[in-house]
């Protein structure tokens, strides 16, 4: 076993070593290498600027609300989007986590309500054939967007970690979806429809993500959502760290070197949009999948605003 490893700038015990870095860092200055760190990524991606006003979904956890905390912390005008899936006590947790930050922070915070607008999240998977999380990320998407545009925001931020990333990288490619390999980059540009999407956290580990949080003090909420199980993506994150451990710095390089070899390559495979017929916001079909969702609510019987009023 190695030696303990010292803080590369003091020589105190160092709090985190990240062999992808090949960097140990103590407490004190890990957190403004962080900081610095999450400033440069998005400067190299031009996500945005502090003229920009950055709306942050948040869910609860400890990427999305250090996204935020860090964002107000560094003088962009950041304020918080929250979607409440309606899945019972955890989303009333999450919630109010939520909460908290943005009154420690004085930030405005939206709150959208899936149960007011539709029915709960597992209510809603109870009428179609998706996962949940194939459901949750539809809806999420689709308010996302829109709540972002009706309040004037130009740029949605979300806290994917370099995890997310690499993992979703690694199941797409292991199922060539070359789809996907022209769609994933840390900035979408805004489109017709679209407002721009931006993950600046996306080259830090959720190691890293959940140690800044800690040390910040960020009250996040630690409990998985109870559909977390379902998600294939847990599976990919295990293989990938295992890969990890025999190779360090393979996950930052796989991300990185797709990013620069791949994605330009693949860019042209994006799909035209339209616009929904019915709530008008950008779909690849007629009707977009929520709206087709509303009306099968509307044909049985339950309740749910219809998408049309
Ligand atoms: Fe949504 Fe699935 Fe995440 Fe739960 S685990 S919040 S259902 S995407
Ligand atoms: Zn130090
Ligand atoms: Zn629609």
């Amino acid at each position: 076993m190695s030696r303990k490893p010292k803080c590369r700038i003091c020589r105190k015990k160092a709090i985190i070593y990240m062999p992808h870095h090949r960097l140990a860092l103590c407490k004190e200055h890990y957190l403004p290498w962080f900081e610095r760190y999450v400033e440069r990524t998005i400067k190299e991606f031009k996500m945005f600027s502090k003229k920009d006003r950055v709306l942050v979904a948040v869910s609860g956890g400890k990427d999305s609300l250090a996204l935020w905390f860090l964002l107000r912390k560094l003088g962009y005008e950041a304020d918080g989007l929250y979607i409440d899936l309606g899945i019972g006590d955890y989303s009333l947790r999450s919630k109010r986590k939520v909460e908290k930050l943005a009154n420690t922070l004085g930030a405005k915070l939206f709150i959208e309500n899936l149960s007011e607008d539709m029915a709960p999240l597992p209510e809603l998977k109870g009428i179609t054939n998706r996962e949940a999380c194939s459901l949750c990320g539809m809806v999420k998407r689709y308010n996302f967007n829109k709540v972002a545009k009706d309040k004037g925001y130009r740029v949605l931020a979300t806290g994917h970690n370099l995890d997310d990333e690499a993992s979703a990288l690694f199941s797409n490619v292991i199922n060539w979806n070359i789809k996907y390999l022209g769609r994933k980059f840390p900035v979408l540009r805004e489109e017709e429809g679209f407002v721009r999407k931006v993950k600046p956290l996306c080259k830090l580990t959720e190691k890293e993500t959940a140690l800044y949080s800690i040390l910040r003090g960020i009250d996040f909420l630690e409990e998985e959502c109870p559909y977390s199980e379902d998600a294939n993506t847990i599976f990919y994150k295990q293989v990938l760290n295992q890969i990890e451990e025999k190779f360090p710095g393979t996950k930052l390089r796989f991300y990185l070197e797709y990013l620069r070899k791949v994605y330009p390559v693949f860019k042209e495979e994006k799909e035209g949009m339209g616009s929904c017929k019915v709530c008008g916001e950008p779909s690849p079909t007629e009707v977009c999948p929520l709206c087709r969702l509303k009306d099968k609510m509307i044909n049985l019987n339950l309740t749910g605003r219809s998408s049309t009023g």
